[in-house]
């Protein structure tokens, strides 16, 4: 048996995060190191690794974390804008193999990213 990533031990209220939303299908929360005023991570319940491993069948599941990111900067104030990232694999400076998308705000970001 693998053993879980972080991700899942959140989803499994085995380990504490700052939750700023939860549903069905995702869990919000607070990145523990936040690289912008605000920095949250959202990931589905659904053990996929990354945006590649996504099966056709996840269709509604990627949208969904789409429009939780669009709700929560709504409700966090990023009406000037924000970033929503997913690293995939080692080339994409992936570290936890969990998809998650990075949602990042309240600040003007730098383009290209590193
Ligand atoms: P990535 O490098 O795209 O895989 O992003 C993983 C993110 O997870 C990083 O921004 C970490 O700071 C964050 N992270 C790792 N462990 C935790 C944790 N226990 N709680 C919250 N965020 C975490």
């Amino acid at each position: 048996m693998p053993s879980k990533t972080i991700f899942k031990r959140i989803i499994d209220k085995e380990i504490p995060a700052k939750i700023l939303y939860e549903d069905e299908l995702c869990l919000a929360f607070a990145d523990l190191n936040p690289q912008a005023p605000t920095h949250l991570l959202v990931i589905p319940k659904k053990e996929v690794k990354s945006i590649a491993d996504l099966e056709n069948d996840d269709l509604a599941l990627a949208g969904h974390l789409f429009l939780v990111c669009r709700n929560l900067a709504s409700k966090l104030g990023l009406g000037n804008g924000y970033r929503i990232v997913t690293n995939i694999g080692a080339d994409g400076g992936q570290s936890v193999e969990h998809l998650h998308l990075h949602l990042l705000g309240g600040r003007s970001m730098a383009w290209p990213p590193g």
